[in-house]
């Protein structure tokens, strides 16, 4: 029987909204791109989007950045992480993570995670304990939301600045309360696989002024500070100013007119991934030999990309199943792999961090553990052929296994 293949892109975004790409042309057309170059009656296209994305979030100050990377550095900074300082952080995340701690001199205290891909809350309990760190960085990784109650209490518990890296959050919830709204900041990416795209892009959002302030003047606005949209009154920026280095990352009007015409649809498009994810996750549920991570009920999820793990394969042969389902078309990608791969590395790759504990729970989770984009050109057609390829795949590959 010939073997269906499945032929979309899985690096395919959806196009820039017309309203965007209309007002990118106008702005290049009058040349005036740098977010403080504005002309009498110009929009400030950065500023507006600061404003409706503080709105859209929910807080009180918002700083578009180059990168959602530069942001969680600038919150490390602003948060106050001096060279020395340990940060905890749960070990499966993405490079610019551990590469932000790194950037400014942190120590990173990795801690496990849990077979849901949450931080696991003894691992950090004990750890905030051993080392007194005063910082914890927590990614959302994958979307997958840890229990925030508890996360909030151990920060309380142990005097720990939270910062949150909600790159695969925007829009996510936890007890109707959004994801990026539990720490001191949060950072969010709008780099072109994240929930909105200006190729590269961040934001850096808070609700605390003097850190609004400092993170205004350090993302490079020098005197110019006045021309921000959500931002604190010009006293705070009087008494930090002179103090705040400009560590220059700032967003351009082009990449925030791309955004502003993307913010109305946002909710639409959460909707859609997760109409997609819940199709994704009803058939990997109903898979032989899979298991997918359980979703807490107090969690609003997006589905932008799907975690299981193959567990009736054997690590030896994973790498030959990816390649099968690659060869379908289907692009899986494994995060057990020794190896970086593409975006895809695993914590003890991290050589320039020096010596990494041994996370017994990370890599053995990690080890079976695939990954999936969800790119919003697909539909739920595709979301059915594709598992079919998955589940054929995974039936072929076990019945090997089981027969030698
Ligand atoms: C994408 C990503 C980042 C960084 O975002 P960039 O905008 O690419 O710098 C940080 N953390 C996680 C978990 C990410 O996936």
């Amino acid at each position: 029987m010939e073997k269906r293949v499945f032929s979309k892109s899985f690096t395919q975004q959806d196009a820039i909204p017309e309203a965007g790409i209309a007002r990118a042309i106008e702005l290049m057309q009058t040349g005036r791109l740098h977010r403080y170059n504005l002309a009498e009656g110009d929009i400030n296209d950065v500023s507006q989007l600061e404003i409706e994305y503080a709105k859209w979030q929910e807080v009180d100050y918002c700083i578009a950045c180059t990168s959602g990377g530069y942001a969680i550095q600038l919150g490390l900074r602003v948060c106050g992480v001096k060279p020395g300082d340990k940060i905890l952080a749960n070990a499966y995340t993405l490079a610019p993570v551990p590469g932000a701690i790194q950037n400014v001199g942190g120590v990173p205290v990795l801690v496990d995670i849990d077979e849901n891909y949450h931080i696991d809350m003894a691992d950090l309990e004990a750890k905030a304990a051993a080392t007194g760190a005063r910082y914890l960085l927590l990614s959302h990784m994958r979307g997958h939301i840890a229990d925030m109650d508890q996360i909030t209490d151990i920060c309380r518990r142990y005097d720990i600045c939270l910062i949150e890296d909600c790159a695969h959050t925007m829009g996510a919830k936890w007890r109707g309360k959004r994801s990026g709204n539990f720490g001191k900041v949060a950072a969010f990416s709008t780099q072109t696989y994240k929930h909105m795209n200006s190729g590269e892009g961040g934001f850096l959002v808070t609700n605390d002024a003097e850190m609004a302030a400092r993170a205004v003047v350090s993302s490079g606005s020098y005197m110019l500070y006045g021309r921000h949209g959500a931002r604190p009154a010009d006293d705070v920026f009087d008494a930090v100013r002179l103090y705040a280095p400009n560590y220059s990352g700032r967003m351009d009007h082009v990449r925030a007119a791309m955004l502003r015409a993307q913010l109305p649809q946002i909710d639409d498009n959460l909707a859609r991934w997760n109409r997609l994810y819940d199709r994704l996750h009803q058939h990997v549920l109903e898979m032989q030999g899979t298991v997918i991570p359980r979703r807490k009920q107090e969690e609003f999820y997006v589905g932008s990309s799907i975690q299981f793990r193959a567990e009736s394969l054997s690590r030896a042969v994973i790498p030959d199943f990816v390649s099968a389902c690659h060869a379908r078309g289907v692009e899986l990608k494994w995060f057990g792999d020794e190896t970086p791969k593409a975006f895809t590395s695993r914590y003890d790759s991290w050589k320039y961090l020096g010596d990494m504990p041994e996370l017994p729970n990370t890599l053995h989770i990690l080890d079976k553990t695939l990954d999936m984009r969800v790119p919003l050109t697909f539909d739920i057609e595709d979301c059915d052929l594709i598992c079919d390829i998955i589940a054929e795949e995974l039936t072929r590959f076990s019945s090997f296994e089981a027969a030698s």
